[in-house]
């Protein structure tokens, strides 16, 4: 006898699986957790009803497929799925009468798994039980969520105004060291002016023989 663990889909005998104490579903034990509240090995619960005991749900309970159903629509009109891919979709075990019973896959909106797949705006096409499969078909799109408008630019370019320079008078302090640097730098070029003490400065008829030749003299 082999079977196929309800949330990770391996296929194995079936001694090797356990039974959900809450769901009463063959799960692997990889995918399986001592009872959550006593610890109790024995007692053990698959990963989905042990989340639902951590974590009650506060949504609908099949919003996952809803929002998949939703998402698949932009790309497909007909979709397959997997029991156990509704299970992972939804974060939980499809009841035992979804997978022997015609009827739980009606596509009325007076069940809550029926209004999750019609307002997506899909309806259940087919159902196999023997290979544990659906597939939906899309009977309307939805209108599309609205998106977020482009910033536009309608007003011209207007800058920040920026502040006018305010015409200081300097104060007496700055003037003066102003002026005592502007003294300093004159006496700095007039020391630099001075002939270095042991060189003789050429004299002026020296630059007039090169500029004339010879030994003539401009008169
Ligand atoms: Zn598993
Ligand atoms: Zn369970």
């Amino acid at each position: 006898m082999k079977d196929e663990c309800g949330i990770c889909s391996r296929v194995m005998r079936t001694i090797y699986m356990r039974q959900c104490q809450r769901c009463k579903k063959l799960f692997c034990r990889d995918c399986m957790t001592p009872d959550v509240a006593t610890g109790d090995p024995t007692a053990m619960l698959c990963l989905h009803c042990a989340r639902r005991i951590v974590s009650p749900r506060t949504v609908s309970k099949y919003g996952g497929l809803e929002s998949h159903l939703k998402f698949r629509a932009a790309f497909t009109d007909q979709v397959k799925l997997k029991f156990a891919r509704i299970d992972g979709l939804i974060g939980a075990n499809l009841p035992m009468t979804a997978y022997r019973d015609q009827t739980w896959w009606s596509n009325t909106s007076t069940s809550a798994h029926a209004k999750a797949w019609l307002d997506a705006g899909w309806e259940v096409q087919e159902v196999n039980f023997k290979e544990g499969w659906v597939t939906f078909k899309k009977v309307r799109s939805l209108p599309r969520a609205p998106r977020k408008k482009k910033l536009e630019i309608t007003q011209p370019f207007t800058p920040v105004p920026v502040r006018p320079l305010r015409s200081k008078i300097p104060s007496k302090t700055k003037v003066s060291k102003l002026y005592a640097r502007i003294k300093n730098l004159e006496r700095q070029r007039a020391q630099t002016r001075q002939p270095v003490r042991g060189l003789k400065p050429k004299s002026s008829y020296q630059y007039q023989r090169r500029l004339y030749g010879g030994n003539e003299k401009p008169r």
